[in-house]
């Protein structure tokens, strides 16, 4: 079966850059059933913000990988005892494209993020096989297309878990990609006041207006501290999303934060990027908290609650097939689309 891919760039000996691939489309096996397992026909596979990167080598993933894991499909077959969840053949599915082991130190210690012992199969393949505890059957009113975004719904939702808000508090979200305007929604139904997006791109903004921004700050053109100042009455705001990954926006979001405010950077950054904190202003003074999020653990069942009242139609337009890897993945990287789609299977 097909696999987006990413792959060894040309003849490029394993010594130089062995870390940096580019897009492409492998042929390889379907994965056995075990008994407690599910075979799902997918119907499409999301592009994460993470997957250029991942491809990029920013990360230090060694190529040859698949890629994705933001997928919606079909129940084509289920191990014997595959039977703990009422899942049936052609029920459409999503879920979480990391297995848990359930048994290790940290799922036992309500932390599942940290399994020792994880599986993980690329999504944006024609089939993958999963363990019935990752799967979820949709309902009949979300599409295919609204099915494949249960896992970054499944992320805002653990990013809200992580923020401890407080109806009324101030909140920015810097970066306006899927998960920044997701959380954003989100943050939006907690009663987020002076609810800003720090965003350059103006499809994103338009976007984040449409989702209840109250503000929106361009930094290439704005000042940042000087216009949160403005926004937050001098005061900051009570809450920072990191969204953005960007290097340049991540000193930034301490920058604005209130006193006794809490930071989350929620992004994938580059692997060996270290931030500057001055901690006697930032953690004495300010008694800032600051933390960040790793997947969407026992996120997924609350995610499959509020999906169906999250506004995903501006998520699903551009899709593309396996067979057009590389320009889905350069239309991706252009930014211009909200989100982009691998139709994986003809439904
Ligand atoms: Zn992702
Ligand atoms: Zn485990």
């Amino acid at each position: 079966m097909k696999v987006i891919s990413a792959i060894k760039i040309g003849n490029m000996k394993d010594s130089d850059e062995s870390k940096r691939g580019k897009v492409g489309v492998l042929d390889v096996p379907e994965s056995p059933m075990g008994d407690e397992d599910v075979k799902i026909k997918v119907a499409y596979c999301a592009i994460c913000g993470s997957d250029p990167h991942l491809v990029e080598g920013i990360f230090g993933w060694e190529p040859p990988f698949g890629l994705g894991h933001e997928l919606s499909g079909t129940i084509v077959e289920l191990g014997k005892n595959a039977n703990k969840k009422g899942l049936k053949i052609g029920d459409k599915v999503a879920g979480n494209f990391l297995q848990f082991c359930g048994t290790c130190y940290y799922c036992r210690n309500g932390q599942e993020q940290f399994c020792e012992h994880t599986r993980n199969e690329p999504g944006m393949a024609e089939y993958v096989v999963w363990h019935e505890s990752q799967v979820f059957k949709m309902p009949d009113e979300v599409s295919f297309e609204q099915a494949c975004l249960l896992e970054p719904v499944s992320v805002a939702v653990r990013i809200i878990d992580k923020t401890n808000i407080k109806i009324g508090q101030r909140v920015a979200v810097s970066g306006g990609g899927p998960i920044g305007l997701l959380t954003l929604q989100m943050l939006k139904m907690f009663g987020a006041t002076s609810l800003t997006l720090i965003e350059p791109i103006p499809q994103r903004q338009e976007l984040a207006r449409e989702f209840g921004a109250d503000f929106i700050i361009d930094p290439i053109s704005q000042n940042v501290e000087e216009e949160a100042k403005k926004i937050t009455g001098g005061l900051g705001f009570d809450l920072v999303i990191e969204a953005s990954g960007s290097p340049k926006a991540a000193p930034a979001a301490c920058n604005i934060a209130a006193k006794g405010g809490t930071v989350l950077y929620i992004a994938m950054f580059p692997k060996d990027y270290v931030m500057p904190l001055n901690l006697y202003e930032k953690c004495y003074s300010n008694e800032l908290t600051i933390s960040g999020t790793n997947v969407s653990p026992y996120a997924f069942p609350r995610a499959m609650q509020i999906l169906p009242r999250m506004k995903l139609d501006k998520f699903t337009n551009k899709i593309f097939t396996i067979d057009q890897a590389e320009e889905a993945f350069e239309a991706q990287v252009s930014g211009k689309y909200p989100k982009i789609l691998i139709k994986c299977n003809d439904f």
